[in-house]
């Protein structure tokens, strides 16, 4: 019996949210949200730039978690440009095993970016030397992104998609960049696509017009459709260059319960919506974001009910207006917090505040000798994040120290 084609989560948040004007991650942070994607089942993150030197020693201790089963299944893939000289150097600087390589192959940016240094031509067999290159460095996993595939001739872009097939590439990126794309006509392009290429699609969508869960659906759909297995790219809360990426919750939420994919679209079966809220809660502390009231799922209002009809409605039953219940993205238990004295640990912490912390996390420590070295490592935590630790902070620097003291380790 073939195989049911399903649809797989990507998430960039540590690639495009990062790299988003005004929004960044420290590195503890974006190996929180690693641990949060992979405890959620999420299929793959792209976890950051393995050129670009300070993601150099947080790339290799991800990696290193992932050795050791603390980052596990989750594939963690890089990102960089489909030249040779990328790929040497990301297997050069890191143990990456995974990568995607991106080219922009548009008319418009073929010739407003690179400015006649690469014809159409060009950017083929740019792209296959990367893609060889990595081959032969032992890359075992290969995307191929077409940057701006939504503004690309349909004829070339299958041309150069063949070329990645043939040369190794496990599935390619559809970019919608500059969010171009509206649901009816990615169905129709990466349809043919998926029907000439015969490879598995991934949907890189934004939301410059407001369409990009829709129109990630409409793609996922497409490949499908076509016989391929779809991988859609999500960020948390929707962070990302410009209007943002597809926001992974609300990707989720789509394809478990529209009318058109519930029951008919397969989600990776391993993803737990029971972390969405966990999850989004902490993007929104670390990159200092709040979640807008009314964000599908986990924003504030997104079950509340005020007006008389609707409240009279909800409490007699849910289904009256609510397509699915709060209880199954991790909402509804109290949170508690903290209104008297509180000691917090930041880079100034002493030994005896510091102490008080890790006691209310039930956490002890073998000697003073253990103790002073993690509250150092705590300092140097909070000189990246510059905000008082979450609890999975503080607990994950003293499990794993020593991949810790690497992460907060950035040697110019
Ligand atoms: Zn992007």
């Amino acid at each position: 019996m073939k195989k049911q084609k399903k649809i797989y989560i990507v998430d960039v948040t540590n690639r495009d949210g990062v790299q988003t004007s005004r929004l960044g991650l420290a590195k503890l942070q974006k190996t929180m949200i690693n641990i949060y994607l992979n405890e959620m089942g999420v299929y793959q993150s792209e976890f950051g730039f393995p050129v670009t030197r300070h993601e150099t020693n947080y790339l290799n201790a991800n990696l290193e978690l992932a050795r050791i089963g603390a980052l596990k299944p989750i594939i963690l893939s890089g990102w960089v440009r489909a030249i040779r000289e990328d790929v040497e150097k990301a297997c050069k600087l890191t143990k990456v095993e995974n990568l995607n390589l991106s080219i922009s192959t548009s008319d418009q940016m073929i010739n407003g970016k690179f400015m006649g240094k690469f014809s159409k031509e060009d950017v083929i067999s740019e792209m296959t030397e990367a893609v060889d290159t990595a081959k032969r460095l032992g890359i075992k996993l290969i995307g191929v992104n077409a940057e701006d595939a939504s503004r690309t001739d349909l004829d070339y872009l299958i041309k150069f998609s063949r070329a990645a097939k043939k040369r190794g590439a496990a599935r390619i990126r559809y970019c919608d960049t500059l969010g171009y794309d509206d649901p009816f006509t990615i169905y129709e392009r990466v349809k043919l696509l998926a029907e000439e290429v015969k490879l598995p699609i991934e949907l890189h969508c934004h939301n410059d017009l407001g369409m990009v869960v829709a129109v990630s659906l409409a793609g996922a759909k497409a490949a499908i459709d076509a016989g391929v297995d779809a991988y859609i790219n999500t960020t948390v809360n929707g962070m990302g260059e410009r209007a943002g990426n597809a926001d992974l919750v609300s990707v989720i939420l789509a394809i478990k319960y529209s009318s058109g994919f519930k029951g008919r679209y397969v989600l990776d079966e391993h993803v737990k919506l029971s972390r969405a809220w966990k999850i989004a809660k902490y993007a929104s502390y670390a990159f200092g974001v709040p979640i807008p009231i009314n964000q599908p799922g986990v924003g504030a209002n997104a079950f509340a009910h005020e007006s008389g009809i609707h409240a009279d409605g909800a409490l007699k039953d849910r289904r009256n207006y609510e397509l699915y219940d709060y209880e199954e993205l991790g909402r509804g238990e109290p949170e508690i917090i903290e209104t008297g004295r509180q000691i917090t640990a930041g880079e100034y912490s002493g030994i005896k505040g510091f102490r008080n912390v890790y006691e209310k996390l039930e956490i002890k420590f073998k000697n003073e000798k253990e103790a002073t070295n993690i509250l150092d490592l705590v300092r140097y935590a909070n000189v990246h994040t510059q905000q008082p630790l979450i609890e999975d902070e503080l607990r994950f620097i003293a499990k794993y120290p020593d991949i810790a003291k690497k992460i907060f380790t950035m040697a110019p």
